[in-house]
């Protein structure tokens, strides 16, 4: 089996097998002759398939471990088609900080059609024990979560999922298989926004899935046919072309995150610092079993939380915006940004305080992303 960072380049198709050509062209076509009534040939229809997307959905099982891989329009749509393997009267176990566009698909969309669910502290065993009810089908988490890098034991989690005849679904779009690979660790399915890390230029949105059971991928290609939301070949095969360095970015990210959390961990400043390769972050002993390096999302709390707009305004190299997992280097606030969609009293029951600051470390010079905030907390006069 070659190494993750050959199998980036050299994983799903990446050779067209008509022209020899070494980057997947783009089958920019919606339909594809028949020479014989009713015998198409491998593909008929693109949204049921495209060689483009087939090339891409190819490599994310490749790189995670799975049967089969799914392309859709949206980290969200990829979610959706998943979750909508379940039916009125199922109940679906979520860790409590979970991305909030997830939260409100269950929330706001799923609960309609008769799925319930609850939030829980993942990170203590006895709650997720506890959490499970005859009707539970599956536990539902992100590691590292979103915003506060809580890491979560996928082994174990997924052990107890197993015993309760629940399935594990890991969102690992923060770590992205070149860290971390759930299915080796006993999840059934994984899901990607590609929009983050493996697009990772901040110029596509898409969503990735692959499980490693024949059952499942059977279940989530109907459901991807069904819904219809899936990636066009040009987004396909920018992610692709992304993907090609996820290796050399994820190392640049994951070794500037650590630089830029020491930093910050160190200013007088800053009252709280989450980022797993921290030796003080709760999740640190588990994140150095399951994950290959920590990955470049982190967060804090400045001690003064009035100071907080004064601060992220005044950046020059962390751009204020939402999103993450792109060449630069981007700084949002949760509460008022990403994370609004979640009631207030629910956000901060999971730690997401209003002066809690996310950052996606990019891979500029190191020096110039530590200079920038030392000189915006100066200036602050924090
Ligand atoms: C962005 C994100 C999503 C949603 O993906 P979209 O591509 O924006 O639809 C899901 N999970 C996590 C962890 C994310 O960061």
């Amino acid at each position: 089996m070659a190494n993750l960072k050959t199998k980036v380049i050299h994983g799903g198709i990446s050779t067209d097998s008509t022209t020899g050509a070494v980057s997947v062209p783009i089958y920019q076509t919606s339909t594809y002759k028949q020479n014989a009534l009713g015998q198409p040939k491998e593909y008929e229809y693109s949204r049921s398939g495209n060689p483009t997307r087939h090339a891409l959905e190819t490599l994310i099982a490749e790189l995670e471990g799975g049967v089969k891989g799914f392309a859709f329009s949206s980290g969200l749509a990829g979610i959706h088609a998943v979750l909508s393997m379940f039916s009125a009267g199922d109940h679906l176990i979520l860790a409590d900080d979970v991305y909030g566009g997830t939260f409100r698909l269950l929330d706001k969309v799923l609960v309609r059609s008769g799925i319930t669910y609850d939030l829980i502290d993942l990170s203590v065993p006895a709650s997720l024990e506890a959490a499970f009810k005859p009707e539970t089908k599956a536990v539902y988490f992100e590691t590292p979560s979103n915003p506060l890098l809580k890491v979560l034991d996928i082994k174990e989690i997924a052990r107890i999922a197993k015993a309760h005849h629940s399935l594990t679904l890991v969102d690992n779009t923060f770590a992205t298989p070149y860290l971390q690979r759930p299915l080796e660790l006993g999840a059934d399915v994984v899901l990607h926004s590609a929009t983050k890390y493996l697009g990772g230029h901040s110029d596509v949105v898409a969503g990735l899935v692959t499980t490693n059971s024949e059952n499942l991928a059977e279940k989530i290609g109907f459901l991807q046919n069904s819904i219809g939301a899936v990636l066009g070949p040009q987004d396909s095969w920018l992610i692709q072309r992304g993907i090609k360095t996820l290796a050399l970015r994820m190392d640049a990210h994951s070794k500037s995150a650590e630089k830029v959390a020491k930093f910050l961990e160190e200013s007088e400043a800053v009252a709280k610092v989450y980022y797993p390769g921290l030796p003080s972050h709760k999740g640190y002993e588990i994140a150095q079993s399951q994950m290959d390096a920590f990955g470049g999302m982190l967060s804090f709390e400045l001690v003064d939380e009035s100071k907080v707009k004064p601060f992220v305004e005044s950046l020059h190299y962390f751009t204020l915006a939402e999103s993450l997992g792109g060449v630069e280097s981007l700084i949002e606030v949760p509460a008022i940004m990403t994370h609004a969609s979640i009631p207030k009293e629910v956000r901060e029951l999971a730690g997401i305080r209003d002066g809690l600051i996310r950052v996606s470390v990019g891979i500029e010079d190191i020096d110039d992303l530590v200079g920038d905030l030392n000189r915006a907390i100066h200036l602050i006069g924090a």
